[in-house]
């Protein structure tokens, strides 16, 4: 069915992320995956062709695209048959570094975002601890300020792009809440790799998205430079629920693409493999279920569609995201479940792609918010 979100251009850009994507990057996936990581080459080459800057100012060298491009960019790197890859990626163009533009001063946009987009740092969102992940407001990693410096001391947990990055957006307490009000007092931070007192305590190995590497991280005493606060000091909280949506909406989207390349897949090996006499897709018992999975996929798309074009446009939509996120992670995990059992015992096998979507797709009803969490938001929204 046609997309009516997207517009010639957005098209277009598709064509070009689509033709480098089968041709420079799913050939490697397998490798990358094995190896834990991707490698600086790749993270050039996205530079190189301008698809680490599309909604970027094009002062400071991005593209001066809108959402709906970063949406194109998702939807394909996702296409490529290791979410760890469009993981990684999709978490330097749109879960960290969005928040420089939208937050940091003339000074540190122009120290920061030509090598972001040329692919030279790469960035990771530090804000999960050992000891809280959707309690955002419980995070205790400290940030004291002494004279020019802020003291950071504290430890992250699942920071992705955090074994390999460069450049963390790293949120901690300047001040502690107050009751009513334990949101605020929470600051955001720009921590360069390589900083005193900073350091990787842990490569964390994990169930699926095996190509994105994930860290522990640890900060003693960490001297990080006054003019590296990233907005306003205790507006931390507020200014990273503003850029919630655009990390949720692209959970959903990356989820969405990978279940549809594993739909695509389970299509193709029902009309090749033969069971009685006759090929698999000619069985009513699973083409009614795959009849059930394409409907799911165009409700969520619809959903899914609707949350970015609202976003696109700069309208609230809490709610519409919340849901798209919701709905679209739990119906790719449906598609993921249903994937590997139409293979039979080949959808066991690492050599099939639904198995490793069926490993990296679980993530995306925990990670950028839970399901129950969304839950929580909508139940709000609809129950007061
Ligand atoms: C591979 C991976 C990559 C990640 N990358 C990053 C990253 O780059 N940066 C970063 O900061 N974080 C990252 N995360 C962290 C991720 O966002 C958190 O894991 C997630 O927010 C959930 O937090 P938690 O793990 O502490 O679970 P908890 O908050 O402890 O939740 C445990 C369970 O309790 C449920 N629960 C919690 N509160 C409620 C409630 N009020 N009502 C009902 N149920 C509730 C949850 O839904 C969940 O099922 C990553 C996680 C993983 C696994």
């Amino acid at each position: 069915m046609g997309r009516r979100i997207f517009s010639d251009e957005h098209e277009m850009l598709r064509k070009s992320i689509r033709a480098f994507v089968e041709k420079e990057v799913t050939p490697h996936v397998r490798e990358w995956e094995d190896a834990g990581r991707i490698p600086r080459s790749l993270w050039r080459r996205l530079g190189e062709l301008g698809f680490l800057g599309l909604e970027f100012p094009t002062e400071h060298g991005g593209g001066g695209g809108d959402f709906l491009s970063s949406v194109v960019l998702g939807e394909e790197m996702a296409r490529c048959r290791s979410g760890g890859v469009a993981f990684s990626v999709l978490v330097h163009t749109d879960m960290s570094s969005p928040w420089l533009t939208r937050f940091g001063t003339e000074a540190q946009k122009r120290r920061y975002l030509p090598r972001i987009i040329a692919g030279e740092l790469v960035c990771a969102l530090a804000i999960t601890e050992p000891g809280t992940g959707s309690d955002m407001a419980a995070l205790s990693t400290r940030a004291e300020r002494r004279g020019a410096h802020y003291v950071l001391t504290g430890g992250k947990l699942f920071i992705t792009n955090g074994v390999y990055g460069d450049l963390y957006f790293v949120a901690a307490r300047t001040a502690p809440g107050t009751p009513g009000r334990r949101h605020d007092g929470i600051s955001m931070f720009l921590v360069e790799r390589g900083l005193p007192g900073f350091s990787v305590s842990r490569k964390l190995d994990k169930m699926g998205m095996r190509a994105s590497d994930t860290a522990e991280l640890a900060f003693e005493e960490c001297a990080v430079p006054a003019e590296n606060l990233l907005g306003v000091e205790g507006q931390g909280f507020q200014q990273l629920a503003a850029g919630l949506q655009r990390e949720r909406l692209m959970a959903a989207v990356l989820a969405l693409s990978g279940a549809t390349q594993a739909l695509e897949d389970t299509l193709a090996y029902l009309r090749e493999r033969t069971a009685f006499g006759e090929p698999l897709a000619a069985r009513q018992a699973l083409r009614h279920r795959v009849a059930d999975l394409a409907t799911d996929l165009e409700a969520a798309r619809a959903l899914v569609d609707h949350a970015a074009s609202l976003y696109a446009g700069g309208e609230e939509c809490v709610t519409e995201v919340s849901m798209a996120k919701l709905f679209a992670t739990e119906v790719a995990n449906k598609v993921a479940y249903e994937a590997v059992q139409l293979h039979g015992g080949y959808g066991y096998m690492r050599e099939f792609p639904v198995e490793g979507f069926f490993r990296d797709v679980r993530l995306w009803t925990i990670a950028s918010g839970t399901s129950e969490i969304m839950r929580e938001i909508i139940a709000k929204r609809v129950l007061g």
